[in-house]
């Protein structure tokens, strides 16, 4: 099947504005579960995409030694931590978020894998799976019935082969990925350039990005941009089709600027703002 690309006019069939009576507690609370020792970064980038990008509050869950540094990173950042100095050992939480995104920088330490297994049997939330936590789910298959239904999964090249297994063509490819995303119901972003989004047997192709984003920490950005639009209540197609074009907007917008050598991660937040306008 031809893929559907992702252009302004399918952006439009989604996109809603923001209303001026509304207010934080009604536009949405996302919970980012993200950063390991040395991977806090990880962490900063993503809660700082997700509160650039509409939502009306953030928290960042993550392990002990990233209090002080998001709190000072990025201060519109709420912080929960856990019992742990340097990795992630339980998921726990009082707070009621619209949407989670789980994975950036965490690493895959037998404690955070057993934190992510009891989170997603316990999980109702809408949910976005990246980086550790996807090659987290990529060492125990059977996890992935624990999902909820039409989680996004956003995995590059390297990660997609982890979860469906070597492919010897493009054309493989895409059949693997569409039967696994049928098989639990899940989204499948399949980063890359360009990016393809996979929802069952529809296909969806970027036409947003460059070069300039293949660079650290960018797809922890995605993460963010995609979690704040879960929160926004957007179903999850819709807030993977956004993210997607929006995150590589970004990067076209930038270009001029930056060039393609000097753009980093941070360029991709921001540029958040001008690409929604
Ligand atoms: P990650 O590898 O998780 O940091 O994610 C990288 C992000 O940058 C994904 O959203 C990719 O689609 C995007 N990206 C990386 N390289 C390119 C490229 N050459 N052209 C367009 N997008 C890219
Ligand atoms: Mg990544």
């Amino acid at each position: 099947m031809l893929p559907i690309p992702i252009d302004l006019k399918e952006i439009l069939k989604h996109y809603k504005t923001i209303a001026q009576h509304t207010h934080k507690g009604i536009q949405g609370h996302a919970l980012l579960i993200a950063g390991s020792y040395g991977k806090i970064g990880a962490a900063v980038l993503a809660s700082k995409a997700a509160i650039k990008s509409g939502c009306g509050l953030v928290t960042a869950f993550v392990p002990k030694c990233g209090y002080e540094i998001i709190q000072i990173a990025i201060p519109e950042v709420m912080v929960l931590t856990d019992m742990e100095e340097k990795y992630i050992s339980k998921i726990a939480f009082e707070i009621q978020p619209q949407a989670i995104g789980i994975g950036p920088g965490i690493g895959q330490d037998e404690a955070t894998q057993k934190a992510v297994h009891e989170f997603l049997e316990n999980n109702k939330i809408p949910l976005i799976m990246d980086a550790d936590a996807l090659n987290i789910l990529s060492q125990n298959k059977s996890w992935l019935s624990l999902l909820v239904s039409k989680t996004i999964l956003t995995p590059h090249p390297k990660e997609l082969e982890r979860l469906i297994g070597k492919w010897t063509s493009e054309e493989e490819k895409f059949q693997k990925t569409i039967a696994f995303s049928k098989e639990y119901n899940l989204i499948v972003v399949m980063k890359g350039a360009p990016t393809h989004i996979i929802d069952g047997e529809t296909i969806y192709q970027n036409t947003t990005g460059n070069a300039a984003l293949a660079t650290a920490g960018s797809g922890d950005v995605l993460t963010g941009i995609i979690s704040s639009l879960l929160a926004q209540s957007y179903e999850p197609i819709q807030a993977a089709i956004l993210g997607v074009y929006l995150h590589g907007l970004t990067a076209d917008i930038a270009l001029p600027e930056t060039g393609y050598q000097s753009f980093i991660a941070s360029d991709i937040i921001s540029n958040i703002g001008k690409a929604f306008l």
